[in-house]
């Protein structure tokens, strides 16, 4: 039996899975909080109006899945997974999916809702969503990973789909887990529409219709606007120093791509632990360092460090690549930056974000700096839409010119409102949506 919770704008679920309601909708824990705070903050300055308010601050739907995955032993293990899509006004409902232990209800309501701005002011006919599975995937073998992966795909069944809910990679997700939903999907398709539906997700293998620069793609938005950010200061990157929490997907290929601009990373952490080298760590070496060990921690040309250290680094620049809540009221009084670029999802929290601009810490917010993953995503549905292959160079042009005209269109709202760069993302986001709604009104 499939249910959906709430809908104001949803669609009706068709194929066996085991749903159930989540006992505490709407309930309003840590992270989701934080989604609150900010949207009060940007819409009491802009003045939004109340009712599109009262819209946006809930999600449309939620979906929670228990479902059975045979393990290699034999045992049967009942996992939880989310889908919960916060807005389509835009177009179809887009974000990632998640595999962390600490995926639950309120973490994928937070990260869908961010989606729904990021989308939007990045200026992508999407609306905003997130998924993921509460489990840590390095407990399973690739056999059970992939089972799980497909049983979760077929149970969310109709409730995503090439034109109304696109899935992606975030953490502990890749192309190879986005091949198996794909797959999985159009097995379920008549064969008639199986070729139609090919964007269904992105973040795909090249081969299975991926684009060329979708991997590197959020890491590459972020160096793109640290560059912006470095020609409106006046600031030489050649020399600058920085510091990268999180050296997965995105964390690494930040590191890789600052390389050319002459950078210089002077140290990491990720769950395994952290390192630092004054001297300069190179990104390319512990990026295959890691793929082989999946961890910094051992890295032979870098010193072991603790946390309080990593953070007390001097640098010119912090790229939080990771988990979200990790500057805090704790933690924002140890960083020696000039500049926050965040790359992860709410790695700020309010409390954070005030201690940061009271220091004059600049910042680059999430929804802005790390869109390159979903500005690529759409050329890849696009090009998927369209048989088309796009080449790389092609890519790297239009993307850096949509983000960039999103880091204009923040920059002056910086200027016009006098705010700072959060509040500044969150009115040009929330502008743009209420634009729309008043065009078209609220059915019926
Ligand atoms: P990933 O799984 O590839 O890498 C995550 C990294 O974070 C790993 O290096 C891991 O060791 C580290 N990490 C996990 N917990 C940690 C902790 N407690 N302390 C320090 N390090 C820790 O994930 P990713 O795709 O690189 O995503 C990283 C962040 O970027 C997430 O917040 C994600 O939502 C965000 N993001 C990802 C994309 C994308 O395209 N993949 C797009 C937009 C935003």
């Amino acid at each position: 039996m499939v249910q959906v919770i709430s809908t104001h704008n949803g669609v009706n679920a068709s194929r066996s899975g085991n749903l159930t309601t989540d006992t505490k909708t709407q309930k309003q824990p840590s992270l989701y909080n934080n989604v609150v705070a900010q949207l009060d903050k940007a819409a009491d300055l802009m003045g939004l109006d109340p009712n599109i308010r009262s819209i946006l601050e809930k999600t449309a739907n939620e979906i929670v899945i228990h479902f059975p995955v045979r393990m290699d032993d034999g045992r049967i293990e009942v996992l939880t997974g989310y889908r919960v899509q916060h807005n389509n006004t835009l177009g179809p409902f887009k974000g990632g999916l998640r595999f962390h232990p600490s995926v639950d209800i309120d973490e994928v309501r937070a990260l869908a809702t961010w989606m729904t701005w990021k989308t939007a002011l990045a200026d992508v006919p999407f609306g905003g969503a997130k998924g993921g599975i509460q489990i840590d995937p390095s407990r399973y073998s690739a056999a059970e990973m992939e089972r799980i992966t497909r049983r979760f795909t077929f149970a969310l069944g109709n409730n995503i789909g090439p034109e109304y809910d696109i899935p992606a990679p975030d953490m502990n997700t890749n192309a190879q887990i986005m091949a198996w939903i794909l797959d999985t999907y159009l097995s379920t398709m008549p064969p008639h529409e199986r070729f139609r539906s090919t964007h269904v997700v992105t973040g795909k293998p090249i081969q299975s219709g991926g684009s060329l620069g979708r991997d590197k793609a959020t890491g590459q938005g972020v160096v793109y606007l640290i560059q912006e950010w470095a020609k409106d200061q006046n600031f030489n990157l050649k020399g600058a120093r920085y510091i990268v929490q999180g050296f997965g997907n995105v964390g690494s290929w930040v590191a890789r791509l600052m390389k050319p601009l002459g950078a210089k990373l002077i140290a990491v952490e990720d769950i395994t632990g952290a390192i630092s080298n004054p001297a300069g760590i190179d990104p390319d070496e512990l990026a295959e360092y890691v793929k082989r060990t999946r961890g910094v921690s051992g890295y032979k040309k870098g010193s072991p460090i603790d946390h309080e250290d990593f953070l007390r680094m001097e640098a010119d620049i912090f790229i939080p690549a990771a988990m979200e809540n990790q500057i805090t009221r704790e933690t924002a009084p140890l960083l020696r930056v000039r500049l926050v670029a965040e790359a992860a999802n709410g790695p700020t929290d309010p409390a954070g974000d005030e201690i940061l601009q009271a220091r004059r810490i600049e910042l680059l917010p999430d929804i802005l700096s790390n869109s390159g993953g979903v500005i690529v995503s759409y050329f890849e549905w696009l090009q998927n839409k369209r048989s088309e292959f796009w080449e790389l160079e092609e890519v790297d042009a239009k993307l850096r010119k949509k983000i960039v005209s999103a880091y204009q269109r923040v920059r002056a709202a910086v200027r016009e409102l006098d705010t700072d760069w959060r509040t500044a993302s969150y009115v040009v986001a929330l502008s743009r949506l209420e634009r729309v709604y008043n065009e078209r009104g609220i059915f019926p």
